[in-house]
């Protein structure tokens, strides 16, 4: 089974100029999602994590999967405004503009070893912001996995200090 088979590409969205990689046909396929989680659990190596962060909105989709594969909790990262109780907050750069990421903050103890899940690795800022949010509660990343990497925006060279693993490059 080939996972690309399950992506599809939409040229000009969310806006023109933008080719959009959509994972719908993945996960309305249960053999390519389970095949998907299974992989980027074979990508982790001999990491001893505690704790998966799943980045809003498509990284809640296999991330919750994965942690549960893992028999690991899940924790959401979310836009500003989305969750309650005490929130740590992190700003990250757009293309245009500037936009933020919260975590609860008792969500991830001191010492959590954490991997962080989303869907795409695109110029990396997102990513980044998920990182320092984990790192601000006292949490370890261990790694930062993707279903996706769009290998020509260089993101990884924002995350480049965490170990990285993407199960499909384009
Ligand atoms: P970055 O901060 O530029 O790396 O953007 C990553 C974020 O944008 C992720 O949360 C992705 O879900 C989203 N993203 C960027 N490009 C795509 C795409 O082609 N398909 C789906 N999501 C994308």
């Amino acid at each position: 089974m080939n996972l690309t088979d399950y992506i599809k590409d939409i040229p000009d969205f969310p806006k023109a100029g933008i080719v959009f990689k959509d994972i719908s046909p993945l996960l309305a396929n249960a053999a390519a999602t389970d095949k998907a989680i299974e992989l980027l659990a074979m990508g982790l190596h001999n990491f001893q994590a505690t704790k998966v962060v799943g980045i809003e909105s498509r990284g809640f989709l296999l991330g919750i999967l994965l942690a549960q594969h893992l028999k690991l909790g899940f924790v959401p990262v979310r836009k500003p405004g989305k969750l309650p109780g005490e929130i740590i907050s992190q700003n990250y750069q757009l293309e245009y503009g500037e936009d933020a990421l919260e975590i609860q903050a008792n969500s991830i103890q001191p010492g959590d070893l954490v991997i962080i899940h989303d869907d795409v690795l695109a110029t990396g800022g997102t990513a980044e912001a998920a990182c320092k949010l984990v790192e601000k509660c006292g949490g370890v990343v261990v790694q930062c996995n993707f279903l996706m990497e769009l290998d020509f925006l260089e993101g990884r060279t924002k995350i480049e200090k965490y170990q990285l693993h993407s199960l499909i490059h384009y």
